[in-house]
């Protein structure tokens, strides 16, 4: 058993409004040959995400804060490289959360290990449609939403990892789909994926014209919104929202680089009105679900009913870069980096 030598990213220091190369560093690092109970592992695939963009503030969340100068952590897939746990071999294949780097050892208990059977999917998968982006729309259409076939469900976000799955498990589930996202190329996409009606944003730049392709998509109203957005969107939504209607508030990105509170929507009052739920979720309170997601899910990509883009960076030298592409709208599907 040898050592291994890699590279991972750490926060150089806390981001202001958008995060910038310069806010990461990149360090040596060592796996060593794994001791008792720890595994050593080569990652193949490392996600980036959205939500760690909320990590890098120095504030009290439902994840703690990263710390600057420590290597930052996030979904990876990998192979076992050496094994010093019973339950562990060479060979077997792992997600962790030991992601923004290359090589690691350690503890399973201590990084959210899981092994994975063989599935039949790519292993990019795990960290996508099959993983928690695609557990995140699963159980926030069908839980939080609680979808019923027939609805009409307005999906912001559309063209991305959790918003392209919540397209196609509403159609799935026989509902009228409305899809918005930034550019003719993605709107393109969410027609093949199956949306009935798309709306690119960036071609309605202030509230009044989105309002009014919303109101032209759906023109007796909405019964679901699934959130990924915020601002103008959720204003847009509430607007168009039937009596009755249900909101999964699974992320506001419009707004994760304000150095400002933003405000909140100016017709918040007809949730009363109109009797709305909005709730918000976080996809780990959800994990029951797991199983079921994953057995619907590999049946929906078998069969043809559910596909799924990923927009690929090569080499753990791009980490950052993938994860500023996320607030440039750079990727179509799930943003993923590809190691050795
Ligand atoms: P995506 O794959 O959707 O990537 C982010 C996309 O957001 C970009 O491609 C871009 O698409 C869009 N975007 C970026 N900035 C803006 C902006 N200012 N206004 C509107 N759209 C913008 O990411 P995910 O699918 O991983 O995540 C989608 C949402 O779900 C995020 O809000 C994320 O935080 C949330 N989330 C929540 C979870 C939970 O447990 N609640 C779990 C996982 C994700 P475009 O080109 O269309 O603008």
């Amino acid at each position: 058993m040898a050592d291994l030598n890699g590279t991972g990213w750490a926060l150089a220091k806390r981001p202001v409004g958008m995060p910038k190369m310069d806010d990461f560093k990149k360090v040596d690092i060592t796996a060593p040959a794994p001791k008792e109970g720890e595994i050593q592992v080569r990652n193949s695939w490392m996600s980036v995400d959205p939500y760690m963009r909320g990590r890098m503030y120095d504030r009290e969340s439902y994840v703690p804060p990263f710390q600057i100068g420590e290597v930052l952590t996030g979904t990876a897939v990998g192979r076992v490289t050496a094994s010093g746990h019973p339950d562990y071999s060479e060979g077997d294949l792992v997600t962790s959360m030991a992601g923004w780097r290359d090589v690691w050892t350690g503890k399973p208990e201590e990084l959210m290990v899981n092994k994975i059977p063989d599935t039949g999917l790519p292993d990019s998968a795990l960290l996508g449609v099959a993983g928690m982006p695609g557990l995140t729309a699963y159980a926030g259409l069908l839980k939080v939403a609680e979808l019923k076939e027939g609805d009409t469900v307005f999906v912001s976000g559309a063209a991305g990892a959790v918003g392209s799955t919540v397209v196609q498990i509403a159609k799935i589930k026989n509902c009228t789909v409305i899809g918005s996202a930034g550019g003719e190329e993605k709107c393109k996409l969410l027609k093949e994926i199956g949306a009935d009606h798309v709306i690119d944003y960036k071609a309605h730049t202030d509230y009044e014209s989105l309002l009014g392709a919303l109101k032209k998509a759906a023109p007796k109203g909405i019964d679901v919104y699934f959130d990924n957005v915020g601002g103008d969107h959720l204003e847009a939504a509430i607007e168009c929202a039937r009596p009755m209607a249900r909101f999964a508030e699974c992320g506001m990105i419009s707004q994760y680089n304000a150095t400002e509170p933003q405000p909140g929507p100016r017709n918040i009052i007809q949730v009363v009105g109109k009797q709305l739920s909005l709730k918000g979720f976080i996809v780990s309170t959800y994990a029951d679900m797991q199983p079921q997601f994953l057995k619907d899910m590999a049946a929906w990509i078998k069969n043809g009913d559910m596909k799924f883009e990923e927009t690929v960076m090569e080499g753990i030298e791009t980490a950052p870069e993938a994860f500023l592409g996320l607030f440039q709208g750079r990727n179509t599907g799930k943003m993923l980096v590809k190691l050795a």
